[in-house]
Formats: structure tokens, sequence, C-alpha cells
């Protein structure tokens, strides 16, 4: 007889005994995995055959087998703190847990949010003095978007093509990468009021002008006159990552990001720096915007906040817009902003960045390796065209050497030599590297933690997974 869906009431002795053991073999974590589990993004099938990670502990994480890999993109650029937490840290979420797990933000106040709230406050240049607590980067930055819009009154906001600002509906339709088409163009209309400028950093079909002082003064006039056409009453923010990450390190030419605030101020529009990938140390420096002589109105940031070990993320505001949303409805909210297990964690890895010093770990032990390094890949690969590096953040350009073009477009599609790049991903795996590839962008973003001979130990891995690139051509 066919039991109704409504009927269907599962009870301990219904499901299988096999979740009460304590671990899965492999074999049976594959087979249900293929079952069951989903991926992001991509197609979901490579998800099944990735290595199986058991434990993490400083830099590596180690699979079923004890195969240690580097973790050479700080997982999704997040794991600054590597993968062993401070004794600080367990200890702040033990605390919290044992004392108030969880309360919804709108009904108490609670230390640790006012606390974090003010510690940010003092580790912020300028005004920036009001705090918002969601759990993703995305999130961070649709909140933003909605303050920036009910603050002016205003709709558009004008972001960067090469740029990533996250995945909801709203932040993948600022977005300017080739994710942006998900949402909008093939799979549906995404959202509305976005509008696209032009990166003034030098892609291999354009540029805006020979030297650094061109490009600043060609791309902001082409903003500007952008600005005017589109409408200055029209438009709420301009929103950038303050150094493009996920896009592939650009630091954007002396004076361009002062003159993006200068047109901001004169036209009354707000300026967002996104730093979800950039902020708390990750480019040597605490914020990413303090490479430029800048003060943004809103700053979002994520991932490092907490070391990636609880989804946190942070909208910081000017002390006028806090006043606004003292006596306006802020129009957004969550079920898990200011989370007190997230801030709990949130506080005590700020402080541990503190104790540890670790921007100045970035700026005086790391940057000079990755500079080295990375200047070294590129003179000894024909298949790698540039490098940058920025603190703990690098890049290098993937080419083709038989056209000297870059492997991949920035679309994401047309890859003049897909087997290249499948036998470049599985050598780092097999070399014992683990982290993201999105050709022709290789990224070089360990966690800031890592000690000089571990970094020494992965350009050398990773130079062993560029031989095998090399060697397909
Ligand atoms: N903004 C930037 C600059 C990012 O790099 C990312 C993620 O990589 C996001 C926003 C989205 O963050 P999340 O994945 O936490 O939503």
């Amino acid at each position: 007889m066919r039991r109704s869906f409504a009927s269907h009431a599962p009870t301990k002795a219904s499901v299988s005994a096999k979740h009460w053991e304590p671990q899965w073999p492999e074999s049976d974590l594959r087979s249900e995995s293929r079952q069951h589990v989903m991926s992001t993004w991509g197609p979901g099938a490579p998800i099944h055959s990735a290595p199986l990670l058991r434990r993490g502990e400083g830099v590596f994480v180690y699979d079923d087998a004890g195969k240690d890999y580097l973790d050479w993109t700080s997982q999704a650029v997040c794991s600054n703190l590597g993968h062993t937490m401070p004794e600080s840290v367990k200890q702040a979420l033990k605390n919290q847990m044992e004392t108030l797990p969880f309360v919804y933000s709108g009904f108490g106040l609670y230390e640790n949010r006012v606390r974090l709230s003010s510690l940010l406050a003092e580790l912020l240049p300028g005004d920036l003095s009001g705090f918002l607590f969601p759990t993703s980067g995305a999130e961070a930055n649709e909140a933003a978007i909605r303050m920036a819009r009910r603050f002016t009154g205003k709709t558009k906001i004008i972001n960067q093509y090469r740029s990533y600002h996250g995945g909801t509906t709203s932040t993948v339709t600022a977005t300017g990468d080739f994710r942006r088409n998900f949402a909008e163009g093939t799979g549906g209309d995404g959202a509305v009021g976005f509008v696209k400028t032009m990166n003034p950093t030098d892609s291999h079909l354009f540029s805006f002008g020979a030297t650094d002082e061109e490009r600043t003064s060609k791309a902001l006039g082409f903003l500007e006159e952008q600005i005017i056409c589109e409408g200055p009453a029209t438009i709420a923010a301009i929103m950038l990552e303050s150094i493009t990450g996920s896009a592939g390190v650009y630091l954007n030419p002396p004076g361009y990001m002062e003159g993006v605030r200068a047109l901001c101020t004169k036209y009354g529009i707000l300026l967002i720096c996104d730093e979800v990938m950039v902020g708390f140390g990750r480019t040597g420096k605490m914020w990413g915007f303090q490479h430029y002589d800048i003060q943004p109105d809103i700053l979002t940031s994520a991932k490092g906040l907490t070391g990636a070990w609880m989804p946190c993320s942070m909208v910081a505001v000017s002390s006028k817009i806090k006043s606004f949303f003292e006596v306006n409805p802020l129009g957004w909210g969550s079920t898990f902003h200011a989370h007190p297990m997230n801030l709990a964690v949130a506080y005590a890895c700020v402080k541990h960045m503190l104790d540890t010093d670790l921007v100045g770990h970035v700026k005086n032990n790391v940057e000079p390796i990755m500079l080295r390094e990375v200047g070294r890949m590129v003179e000894k690969y024909d298949c790698v065209a540039q490098g940058r590096v920025l603190g703990g953040f690098a890049c290098v350009d993937l080419t083709d050497p038989r056209s000297g073009l870059p492997i991949q477009e920035f679309s994401g599609k047309n890859c003049s030599h897909p087997e290249a790049i499948l036998t470049f991903r599985k050598e780092l795996n097999k070399n014992g590297l683990i982290g993201f590839v999105r050709p022709p962008k290789f990224h070089c973003a360990p966690p800031l933690v890592i000690k000089p001979n571990e970094l020494e130990e992965g350009f050398a891995r990773a130079n062993r997974a560029l031989d095998a690139y090399a060697a397909c051509f």
C-alpha cells in the first residue's frame, strides 16, 4: 500500500543506525556524497572525488590517508589564521556557549556585541563608527546597498566589471565577473539599479593609458562622464573592492581612489569599499583602503574577521549614516545578525591578530618572500605572464605560451587548452597544495600566519605543478 508523504514520521528506529557511529569509512562517504551532496557555482560531480579532508593544523589540511595539503588560498581567502584555533578563541567560544549561546539581536544587548563594535571603531581610521554583523560577505554587501539607498533616497549602484561582491541576487548583479550571468541574462533578470564601470587597471585588450598618471586621469574622466550620463541624482553609491581580489589582486593606480572619493563627494554619492576579502591584514595593512588616502562612507568585511571559523561579516558606517539610522528604520535584518557565538569568536580573533601583530608579520615576513618567489615564477615560466603581490596576497596570470594570450577569457569560457588547466589542477593537489584556480588567474594567498619556510615550501610545490602545466604545450 502506498504511504502518504504526510504520514512519513521519522523516528530513531526508522533511520539508519550508522548515524550514531563515530566515523564513516571513505567508501561510504563517497557513495553517500554522490547521492546527496551538492556543490555551489560549478557542476556538482567533481566534489565527490575531491580530497576527503579529516583534519587541519597550522597552514595544512590532511586527507583520509594522512597526506598534507598546504592551504594555498586560505580556502576561499578566508582562513587567515590557519587551521589551529588559539586557546583564547576556544575559550571565548566556550564561555559564550555556556552563558548565552543565542539571543536575537533585536531583543537585547550583550557584551561581545558592544565590545567588538567599540574595538573595531578604534581599529578604523576616521569616523567609521556604527557596526552591523551579518553572517556572510554577500549579506554585508546587501545591507550596505540597502543602507546606501535608504540614506540617499537614490537607487543606482556603480560597480566595476572586474569584481565580485557575493552570490545573492543583488550582490551577484553588482558583481562584474562571469558569475553575474548566473543571475542575469541566462538564468534570470538579476536585480535592478546596478551600473558597471571599467576598472582603471590594464587588461590584455584595453588600457586607459601608458602611465599610471594617464590611466588615473582617463579612468576618472570616464567615470565622471558616466556619472553625468546616468544622472547624479539617481546614484546612491559607488561600490568597489579596495583591491580587486578574485579578479586578480589589482591595486588601483595612484590617485584613482582619491579621485573616486572626490567624485562621490562632489555629486552626493556614497563610497562603499568592499573588503570582504582584503580586510584584516591580507594586504599587509589592516584595511585595503589604507593603501590610498581615502575614507569610505561604508566599509564591508568578513572572512578574516573570524579567520573563517564562524560565519560572520561586518558593515561599518560613518557617524552621519549611523545617526540617520538612529531615527530611521534601517530596513535590513536577519535572525542570525550579530549571533553571540560569531561575535565571541570575532572579538577573540581580532584581539589575537593584535596580540600577535599579524599585520606586521604579513608586511615584514610574508610579503618579501611573496615578491621574490612570484618574481622568480614570472621570470622562469613562459606560461606565466605577470605577477602582482600585496602583503600576503598574490596572483599570476596563466597564459597559453603558443599565443602569449591568457589561457582563458575573463568570462570563464573559451579556454585555449583545457587539458593543461586540468593537469595543473591535478598536479597542485598531487604536489600537496589545495586552493582555487580561476584561469587565467592563479592566486597565492596562504594563511597569514604562514612561516617563511612553509611559504617557500608552498612555492616549491606550486612550481612543480607549473612544470607540468608548461609541459602540456
Ligand atoms: N565581496 C568580495 C570582495 C568577496 O571576495 C566575496 C567572496 O569571495 C564576497 C563579497 C562574498 O562573500 P561571501 O562568500 O561570504 O558571501
